[in-house]
């Protein structure tokens, strides 16, 4: 990987992390005060989607941070398994990816995702 590609990757993934730090995901909602069992129900059920969407956007942020931290590794891009550079699309859309698509469908084969 070159530094234009290092570079490349290291804005995608800045400005990546600065919508997610933007994107405003509602408050804790309260579960109390629930007239009846169905409004509680649906309280508990946005309660979970919210908690879920939290979740999911910590992993994406830690992932990138990650990425950020290793870009300047030397096998930052490089496949684990067969040394091959992984693509730069690739590296954009799963910054966290040790394996290129070709090891990562070998590795998936099993499950036969990659037909
Ligand atoms: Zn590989």
């Amino acid at each position: 990987m070159n530094e234009t590609q290092r570079r490349e990757i290291k804005d995608h993934l800045l400005s990546g992390l600065s919508s997610l730090a933007e994107v405003e995901i509602d408050g804790d909602l309260a579960v109390e005060n629930c007239p009846d069992e169905a409004d509680f129900a649906t309280q508990l059920t946005l309660q979970g989607v919210n908690m879920a969407m939290r979740h999911r956007r910590m992993t994406r942020i830690r992932e990138y941070e990650n990425a950020i931290k290793r870009l300047h590794e030397t096998d930052f891009g490089i496949c684990d398994e067969c040394g091959d550079p992984i693509g730069l699309a690739r590296l954009k859309a799963s910054p966290s990816t040790r394996l290129c698509i070709a090891c990562q469908c070998a590795a998936e084969e099993e499950r036969s995702r990659c037909a």
